[in-house]
This record gives C-alpha cells, sequence and structure tokens, in this order.
C-alpha cells in the first residue's frame, strides 16, 4: 500500500522523504546512508522507511 503518511511510534513526517528514499536505494545508494542524508534519525521513523513495500500499484485494479 502506500507509505504511512506518519511514523507509527513518534508521528514525526516520514511520508514525505518516501520518493527519494526508494529512487535513491534504486539508484545503489546504501539505505542507511540515505535516511541520515534525509535527516529521519529515530529508528522508529527509520524502519517506516525501511520496512515499506510499495503495493498500491498492485492491490489498486481489485478495489
Ligand atoms: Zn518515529
Amino acid at each position: 500500500m502506500m507509505v504511512p503518511v506518519r511514523c507509527f511510534t513518534c508521528g514525526n513526517v516520514v511520508g514525505e522523504h518516501w520518493e527519494a528514499f526508494e529512487s535513491r536505494v534504486d539508484e545503489g545508494e546504501d539505505p542507511s546512508d540515505v535516511l541520515d542524508d534525509l535527516g529521519v534519525d529515530r529508528h522508529c521513523c527509520r524502519r517506516m522507511l525501511v520496512s515499506h513495500t510499495d503495493l498500491v500499484d498492485i492491490v489498486a485494479p481489485y478495489q
């Protein structure tokens, strides 16, 4: 599904970083370095992006 807008634990906005995170990791950058660069420091927020799988395009036709 779509990436959650806010961190489930602390409520910090993380959804705004998803597109930059995904594209930079696809280009071969280390996810840890990308998150540091984006300013996502807390591990509760980092897991929101690291553990996300974008299934929205797969699920959308079945709604
Ligand atoms: Zn958090």
